[in-house]
This record gives structure tokens, C-alpha cells and sequence, in this order.
């Protein structure tokens, strides 16, 4: 098998738009990817020839409906190499799945306990458990992490004896680098911490395994692996999933319910009140199929090869701060100092140029480098060497412009 990003573009019918008169060059897709004909067939499918809701009816659209939804888990727990299709819980997507672990966490959280997370999370990482510990007068913990990722020795003590969760991201959607997970996880469960990983950034490039990355819970979206807005999923082991308070509460996740008493189902549906996003999860499992039929490592060493690029074209000009590491990642995070970013993010959109201006959902990691804002361009695997050089061109326009 060989990936071929030319031939794997044609299978997006949006990139063929143009935008403001101008071909369109999406590199906004660490914020949400675009979508492929087939995830978008099968939502049309599903509507068209078996709408019902699930679990419910004993009609055969109703049938349909379950069998895809459930062979919908099945395919989702495979991508994840979970254990059980029981441990994949749906979500709205990565947020909605960290505040149900934070709400559901809440009732074994004691005022002496710590909550670490580090200082590379979006704020959907960090605003749930800064919450969570202003409500049990726990304390959150911020684990320094440098911008290159790095965890530096003198900070072993951050876990400790009361460390309870432990939650980090896999890669920052703000700058790209990845974090040393495999150690802090091997940290946080010598203390006997939960852990919880963020792969929002991560299910696009890399081939996830959570059995070997042994976390207690991991949560994703789909929109950013080229399934559709609005599903995602929290898997979670067992014992972790067993113990958490439901987010929410109604029809679906009960077995029996009187006046006075509600007895609840049994995992995954405990934690899946009301009726779910059923073409949502049909979409996701169809973009997990679409990642699965390509080379996934090829794939991600060309969306790696684009980041290169973009670095090396604008890492010796003087005018460009840049953020993200020089490799390994699919990321190119910068700022010109002394012209606003949003300032060059409209050049860009007049030009057709989608990239991403602001604080990227992590103010604390920009007070961290200093900044209030970056300009983000991050690659997928449809975009192309012409586009990364049409990015770097259109950039230095607008520094020449705006400068
Ligand atoms: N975590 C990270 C690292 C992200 O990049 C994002 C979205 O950008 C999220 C969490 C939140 O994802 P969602 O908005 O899909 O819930």
C-alpha cells in the first residue's frame, strides 16, 4: 500500500472550492479535518434507509438501526485496540468525554487530594478539572512541561501520594509537540493515580492503542479524524468506567426506575443517557474505516514532510517567531512580532488560505511563550507541497504588506 496525497485529495469534494476567487488551501485542519465521500455517503445512507432510533423499537428499521450503531462500537474499539466494545462510551466529543470523567470522578475526590494535569492542555483538558477542584477543594497541579515537550527531572515530585488524577494530552493542538506520555503515565500510575489521555490531536496520525498505552481513559472526537461534528467517545478500562457518576441521567442508561429508585444499566448505556447521535457514531466508524484503508505510517510522514517544509522555508527568516519543533510533528505554530495575527490570518483567508489565529484554546500555555496569540497551520493528509508553498508565499506577502 502507498499514500499518494494527490489521488486521496479527489475523495474531498469541498477542496476542490474555491475561496475569496482563490483555490482553496485548508490547513486549519487541526481544528476540524474536512470530510471524505464516503463519510458523508454514509450519513445520506443511514438517513435514507435506516432512520429509527435504537435499542427501542421492535421494527426492523429500529433492527437496522441498533445492528449499525452497535457494529458502529465494535469498529471504534477496534480502531482504539480496546479490549471490549463495552469500554467505548459516545461522547460529543472530546469535551463533552473529560467533563464526564471529571463530573464522574467527583464523589472519591477529598479536599487533601491533587488533580495534575500539565501546561501544554487546551482548555478542555483543564477548565473541567480546575472546576472539579474548586468544587471538592482539591488542588489542581500543573505539571511544567517545555515547549519542546520536555519533563525535566527536578518535577518527579509532582506525583505523589496525593496525586488522584493525572490528565494530559497526547499532542498540543496549540504547537504540535507531542508530550512524553509513556513516562508521565508511568509516573502517574506508580502513585496510583487515574490517568486520563486527550487524543483529540492524536486520532488523525497516529494508529492509537490504548492497551499499550495502559491509560485508564482516553477520549477523541470525530471531526478531527474525518468523521462528522458532534460524536466522539471516552473509552475507558472497566474498573474506571464502572466507578463514574453518569454526566447525565434519563431514558436509555436505567434497567428499572419507580418514584423512589433508578436502577442502572449496565456498561457502555449506564453513561449514554437520551437518544444518542446515531448517524454521528455511523460517520465515525466509516472515517475509522477510511484511516484504516490508507498506509497510515506513509501518510503520516507526508503530513510531517509539509511541517518540515513550512519550517525550513521561514525558520531563518528573521521577521518569524516559530513555536512547534523543527520534526515529528504536523504542526507549524508562529508569530511576527509587530504585526497581529488575526492581521495575517486575513490576508491569508483573501487569498484562500484557511490557516488558524488566536490562542488556540490554551491561554495559559501562550502566557507560557510569551504571546497572546499564534498563527497555526496545521496539515492532513489531502494537502499537497504546492499548498505548503502557497502558505509560506502568502505569508511573507502579508509580513511585506502589513510589516
Ligand atoms: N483537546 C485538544 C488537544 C483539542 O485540540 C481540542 C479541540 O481543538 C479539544 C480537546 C476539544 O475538542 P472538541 O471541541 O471536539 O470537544
Amino acid at each position: 500500500m502507498s499514500f499518494d496525497a494527490n489521488t486521496i485529495r479527489d475523495e474531498f469534494p469541498i477542496l476542490s472550492m474555491e475561496a475569496n476567487e482563490h483555490p482553496l488551501v485548508y490547513l486549519d485542519n487541526a481544528a476540524t479535518t474536512q470530510k471524505p465521500q464516503v463519510v458523508l455517503d454514509a450519513l445520506i445512507t443511514y438517513y435514507t434507509t435506516s432512520n429509527a432510533n435504537v435499542h427501542r423499537g421492535a421494527h426492523y428499521l429500529s433492527d437496522r438501526a441498533t445492528a449499525q450503531f452497535e457494529h458502529a462500537r465494535d469498529r471504534v474499539a477496534q480502531f482504539l485496540n480496546a479490549p471490549e466494545n463495552s469500554y467505548v462510551i459516545w461522547t460529543k466529543g472530546t469535551t463533552e468525554a473529560i467533563n464526564q470523567v471529571a463530573h464522574g470522578l467527583e464523589w472519591c475526590i477529598a479536599p487533601d487530594d491533587e488533580i495534575l494535569i500539565t501546561s501544554l492542555e487546551h482548555h478542555a483538558n483543564l477548565v473541567p478539572w480546575q472546576q472539579l477542584a474548586f468544587r471538592t477543594g482539591a488542588r489542581l497541579r500543573v505539571l511544567p512541561l517545555t515547549s519542546k515537550g520536555e519533563w525535566e527531572p527536578e518535577y518527579a515530585h509532582y506525583f505523589n501520594e496525593h496525586t488522584r488524577i493525572f490528565a494530559c494530552t497526547q499532542i498540543s493542538n496549540a504547537i504540535g509537540v507531542k508530550t512524553p506520555l509513556k513516562d508521565m503515565l508511568a509516573a502517574a500510575k506508580a502513585v496510583g493515580a487515574f490517568t486520563l489521555v486527550d487524543g483529540a490531536q492524536a486520532v488523525a496520525h497516529y494508529e492509537v492503542d490504548v492497551t499499550e498505552l495502559d491509560c485508564d481513559f482516553y477520549a477523541f472526537s470525530g471531526h478531527k479524524m474525518y468523521g462528522p461534528t458532534g460524536i466522539g467517545a471516552l473509552y475507558g478500562k472497566a474498573h474506571a468506567l464502572d466507578v463514574l457518576t453518569p454526566l447525565q441521567t434519563g431514558g436509555e442508561m436505567v434497567s428499572h426506575v419507580t418514584y423512589n429508585s433508578t436502577e442502572f444499566n449496565t456498561l457502555p448505556y449506564r453513561l449514554e443517557a437520551g437518544t444518542p447521535n446515531i448517524e454521528g457514531v455511523i460517520g465515525l466508524s466509516t472515517a475509522c474505516d477510511f484511516l484504516a484503508s490508507q498506509d497510515r505510517e506513509d501518510m503520516l510522514i507526508w503530513e510531517q514532510k509539509l511541517a518540515r517544509y513550512v519550517y525550513d522555508e521561514l525558520k531563518f527568516n528573521n521577521d518569524i517567531e516559530i513555536y512547534s519543533p523543527a520534526t515529528d510533528t504536523t504542526v507549524v505554530s508562529l508569530s511576527v512580532p509587530g504585526i497581529h495575527t488575526l492581521d495575517l490570518n486575513g490576508y491569508l483567508d483573501s487569498q484562500g488560505v484557511a490557516v488558524r489565529a488566536g490562542s488556540h484554546c490554551a491561554h495559559p500555555l501562550m502566557a507560557q511563550l510569551g504571546v497572546s496569540s499564534t498563527l497555526r497551520a496545521s496539515f492532513a493528509c489531502y494537502n499537497t507541497l504546492s499548498e505548503a508553498r502557497r502558505f509560506c508565499d502568502v505569508l511573507l506577502e502579508a509580513i511585506e504588506i502589513l510589516g
